[in-house]
């Protein structure tokens, strides 16, 4: 496995691919969820093609009073895990690398990053997008695997591919979960044991607005109210960010039910902040 620390390593390295690359970037504190999506890189370029993996903790998309300075940044692990998964390079470039002093130019989604996480991170999206579209550049991959986990996420990236042109392919990758339904994430490690206990019902609250969609309700309204009340009950520590209903391509919120009804919640325990979603798709 080969470790590349600079971008103008990466940049040498990736003028000679001479096979199909996928791309996995990261923020690093691997868990089984980014592990899915280097098993899904490898299923799109196959033996013969290289996985690449950044990881890179982005400064660019913390806002000033969230974690960046106390994000986990288990290495030697993560590269361990790389090297166990048959990873072919990782990418490590450091912060001066990817955010140069004085840097004027940067990528601004104005549509689907309004709502939702867009609206309690402000600048959040712009750090996203300008950094993955620079790891792109380095990379040069063919395909690039993102968890549907971050669906917003997911959602802007691809409209930055669509209207900025770039010569890659995107591939979304569901969410993995711990055994008792938690999304998985490298920020459950700080959630206190209690918070930890609680932090499921959040996917339960969410399937249970599912399950009223299902039964035919429309109003976005009741389904919300039943989804609150669920995180009110089992979730007593979490504190709602935001929860909604939303059309899952344009992410918009109407009153009545969307074509494709996506529900995503981000919810505080203490300081901790977490998200999930979940896509609703008509029973057959
Ligand atoms: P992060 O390191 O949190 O920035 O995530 C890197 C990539 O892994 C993003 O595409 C995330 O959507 C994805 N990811 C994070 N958690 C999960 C999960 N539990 N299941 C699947 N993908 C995930």
């Amino acid at each position: 496995m080969q470790i590349l620390r600079t971008a103008a390593a990466m940049a040498r390295r990736s003028a000679r691919w001479d096979r199909k690359v996928a791309f996995v970037p990261t923020m690093g504190a691997l868990h089984d969820g980014h592990l899915s999506l280097v098993h899904e890189a490898r299923r799109q370029v196959g033996k013969r093609g290289a996985v690449v993996v950044s990881i890179f903790v982005n400064p660019l998309q913390f806002g000033p009073n969230e974690d960046l300075s106390r994000y986990p940044r288990p290495l030697a692990r993560d590269l361990r895990l790389c090297r166990e998964a048959g990873v072919d390079a990782v990418f490590l470039p450091s912060p001066e690398d990817l955010t140069p002093a004085g840097q004027s130019v940067f990528v601004d989604e104005s549509l689907l990053s309004a709502g939702l996480c867009g609206a309690s991170r402000p600048g959040h999206f712009r750090g996203v997008c300008t950094i993955v579209l620079k790891l792109f550049n380095l990379v040069r991959p063919d395909v690039a695997v993102f968890g549907q986990k971050d669906w917003q996420q997911l959602a802007i990236i691809r409209r930055m591919v669509r209207d900025l042109n770039v010569p890659v392919r995107l591939v979304g990758a569901p969410t993995h979960r711990e055994a008792d339904g938690l999304a998985m994430s490298s920020r459950n490690v700080y959630l206190s044991p209690e918070e930890r206990a609680q932090a499921p019902a959040l996917r339960r609250a969410l399937q249970s607005g599912a399950e009223l969609i299902r039964k035919g309700e429309t109003s976005t309204a009741r389904v919300l109210a039943a989804a609150r009340k669920v995180l009110a009950r089992e979730a007593p520590l979490g504190r709602i960010d935001y929860l909604e209903l939303v059309d899952a391509d344009t992410l918009a919120s109407t009153r009545r039910l969307p074509a494709q009804p996506l529900l995503a919640a981000a919810v505080f325990f203490g300081r901790t902040r977490l998200i999930d979603n979940l896509a609703v798709v008509a029973a057959e």
